[in-house]
């Protein structure tokens, strides 16, 4: 029912011009964006197959949200929040949404159900997605968002039609990194961990088609009329490895301070990519698929030192905005369609 689009292995066609953002000027620093994907619990286990509780299902809204809301606070950067429809219905978690909207952070579309196989949905079934989230949203803020993150990196050229027929203004679905294979292999290690796991079909990450896409913020023009502004998230020079705060994590500050020196030496904007399990504290859930994983495993306590260290480089180096400000002040080249 939800897959069979055959226009869906096509890559969109893309305006290929970057772009500067007018205030951009040498000797200025260059712009960042604070985004986060609001993935919870439950869809980490759809994810990688292990089973949770009923109650442990709102785990990382309950436990990682507040923590994560605070050190952006206290560190004084805006930020983004992709939110998932299913997540946004729920009544507690409406009221941490509509506190962040109050704070100045902005609220953006993560789908509902973070379907596991998005890249691959039909255009209807797409729509369904984008619309129910959007709904949610807008219950909460009075507003609908405009902008929206694919799960699983899963742009097609069915998902830009209906965000550009919704009336969206910017698209972050694009990693344009070759690494996808290995993602899922590492995702393969993760989900060999649990019976339901193993056997799992889905369509994560990058593919290679998506690696020669531009870094920088980009229209893409649709061929039925219509365009829509991509904001990838960042990815090194020249190897494109992601850059992105869990990977970060992984690979230490070194790999953080190189990614952000050669970010900032190109002057465009860029999207720092932030998830709730970054911060979490998986040692209180004491669940058995989290034992024995450094990542996960790590103190709340050294998980915030580390995440305000990499939030407070960039707000010293870069000038933090807000994705949905910027997209104000942004101006397309001349000789590129008018972004709606
Ligand atoms: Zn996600």
């Amino acid at each position: 029912m939800t897959q069979g689009d055959p226009t869906s292995s096509k890559s969109p066609p893309v305006n290929r011009l970057p772009i500067r953002p007018a205030q951009d000027t040498p000797g200025s620093k260059p712009i960042a964006f604070v985004h986060v994907d609001l993935d919870n619990l439950w869809a980490l286990a759809e994810c990688y197959g292990f089973d949770v509780e009923p109650a442990q299902g709102n785990f990382l809204y309950s436990d990682a949200f507040p923590r994560l809301r605070a050190l952006l606070d206290d560190v004084g950067v805006p930020a983004t929040f992709f939110a998932l429809g299913r997540d946004a219905r729920d009544q507690n978690n409406r009221r941490q949404l509509a506190a962040v909207a109050a704070a100045g952070h902005a609220l953006a579309n993560h789908s509902d159900s973070h379907s596991l196989d998005f890249r691959h949905l039909n255009e209807a079934a797409l729509e369904r997605e984008v619309a129910l989230a959007e709904q949610s949203l807008a219950d909460i803020v009075g507003k609908p968002p405009v902008g929206f993150r694919a799960p699983g990196y899963g742009r097609s050229p069915g998902l830009l039609r209906v965000l550009v027929r919704r009336g969206y203004r910017y698209d972050s679905s694009l990693m344009p990194s070759p690494f996808g294979p290995v993602l899922r292999l590492l995702d393969w290690r993760l989900r060999r961990r649990t019976p339901r796991g193993r056997v799992i079909r889905k369509a994560q990450f990058p593919r290679v088609s998506d690696t020669w896409n531009p870094r920088a913020p980009h229209p893409v023009r649709m061929p039925d009329g219509g365009s829509i502004l991509e904001i990838p998230t960042a990815v090194s020079p020249l190897l494109r490895l992601p850059f992105q705060a869990s990977v970060c994590m992984i690979l230490g500050r070194a790999y953080f301070e190189v990614n952000l020196a050669a970010s900032i030496a190109r002057r465009v904007p860029f999207v720092f990519l932030m998830h709730l399990a970054d911060i979490a504290d998986f040692r209180a859930l004491d669940h058995p698929f989290f034992r024995g994983n450094t990542f996960f495993e790590g103190s709340a306590a050294a998980k915030t030192a580390t995440l305000r260290h990499f939030l407070e480089r960039l707000a010293s180096t870069c000038r933090v905005l807000l994705t949905e400000d910027w997209l104000g002040q942004f101006e397309p080249p001349p000789d590129s369609p008018p972004v709606p």
